[in-house]
């Protein structure tokens, strides 16, 4: 019999599939599987990363302390009007652990402070873009490695882009950026300051956005479909979820008193917006999809698609130049003589650690020679 205590226990308390020894009986055990699961990713903690994108000014900073409750910007400088016109795009990087039930977060921002703000914006999604890929590269040399147990894994798993109320719809830049980024992160539209748009400007302005992102062919985070077998009160929540693209939202870092109650939210001469009133804005649908709800998924998609598709153009490549300059073998003989089975397994697995990192060297050298 397998005693109870040399199990892991379930967190779900009374939904533990073994919570009786006369259970333990009847089953082998392996149901308790979740648990385990779920005791090592707790001990392990959690990661996520997560980019802003758009404009300055469109409340990019003031959504994610508003999001993660957090004053993740404490350090920034704003810059003044002719700064800002003459800036660059940078990437601005804030990690910040959270802890929320004994569940860590290690929650990491990236900022793009300038994107949008010059007089000339040709390109200047190209920053953006070219981080995204550092972090594949990054992970991709990293898991051609020798430690490959202790990587750190800093690729974007979602890009909120932020698009202005004060449009007719989306912008060229608009286009271009969600165009050149697609491929390389889930992208989540944001209709930025819905509190200064009508409620039928809002929906007229979403209807808009979602046909120009069909027409220009951007393609956005898609939910994934929902089960025909999943319940009914399931399904809708993922219609209504689908429907809300791109998220209106209103972001605020004050807390006011409406009605009695201390909310979140803004303060006008004619009443209160609140930002956690679903009949206000979609603050608490996107804060649900982030966090409760699609987080592992976002990041499932990063790592089986975008990282995938960055991998087998970085192995295409690297096969092109491998053949071109005749490199075609780099393995150890079938059989060694004289060897036990023990070491030449060793062996072999060296032997292709060495081939993945003088892969990885044929591809830098080839790098070092385009610049
Ligand atoms: P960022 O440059 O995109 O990070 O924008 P900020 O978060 O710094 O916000 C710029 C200004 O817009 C600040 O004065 C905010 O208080 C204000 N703001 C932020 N979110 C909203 C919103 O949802 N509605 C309105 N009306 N103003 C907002």
């Amino acid at each position: 019999m397998i005693s109870t205590s040399s199990r892991p226990r379930s967190p779900w308390g009374k939904l533990d599939p073994y919570d009786s020894s006369e259970d333990d009986k009847e089953y082998v055990g392996f149901a308790t599987l979740p648990n385990q699961v779920h005791r090592k990713s707790m001990k392990k903690g959690f990661d996520f990363t997560l980019m802003v994108a758009g404009e300055s000014g469109l409340g990019k900073s003031t959504l994610i302390n508003s999001l993660f409750l957090t004053d993740m910007y404490r350090d920034r400088r704003l810059l003044n009007a002719e700064e800002r016109i003459t800036q660059t795009v940078e990437i601005i990087k804030h990690t910040m652990d959270i802890e929320e039930k004994g569940v860590k977060l290690k929650l990491t921002v990236v900022d793009t402070p300038g994107f949008g703000d010059a007089v000339n914006n040709t390109e200047c999604w190209k920053p953006v873009a070219d981080y995204i890929d550092q972090q594949f590269e990054q992970y991709f040399r990293d898991e051609s490695g020798l430690n490959r147990k202790n990587i750190q894994d800093n690729r974007v798993h979602c890009c909120l882009y932020f698009i202005s109320p004060f449009g007719h719809g989306l912008r060229p830049l608009d286009v271009e950026f969600m165009r050149a980024l697609h491929h390389r992160v889930n992208i989540v539209p944001i209709l930025a300051k819905a509190d200064t748009l009508t409620p039928n400007e809002v929906e007229h302005k979403k209807r808009k956005i979602r046909e120009e992102i069909e027409h220009f062919g951007i393609q956005i985070y898609q939910f994934p479909a929902c089960d025909s077998d999943e319940d009914e009160e399931l399904k809708l929540q993922d219609q209504t979820l689908k429907d809300s693209i791109p998220f209106a939202v209103i972001g605020s870092n004050t807390v006011v008193e409406a009605k009695g109650r201390r909310v979140r939210g803004r303060l006008y001469p004619w009443g209160i917006v609140e930002v956690e009133n679903p009949g206000h804005c979609d603050f608490v649908k996107l804060r649900t999809m982030l966090v409760r709800t699609h987080m592992q998924d976002l990041k499932d998609v990063t790592r089986e698609i975008h990282y995938e598709n960055y991998r087998a153009q970085c192995i295409q490549s690297m096969t092109r130049m491998l053949t071109r300059d005749n490199v075609t073998d780099f393995t150890i003989p079938a059989f060694l003589p004289g060897i036990d089975v023990e070491t030449e397994k060793l062996l072999r697995e060296k032997d292709e650690e060495l081939r993945r990192m003088q892969e990885m060297l044929y591809k830098l050298q080839k790098q070092k020679k385009n610049c």
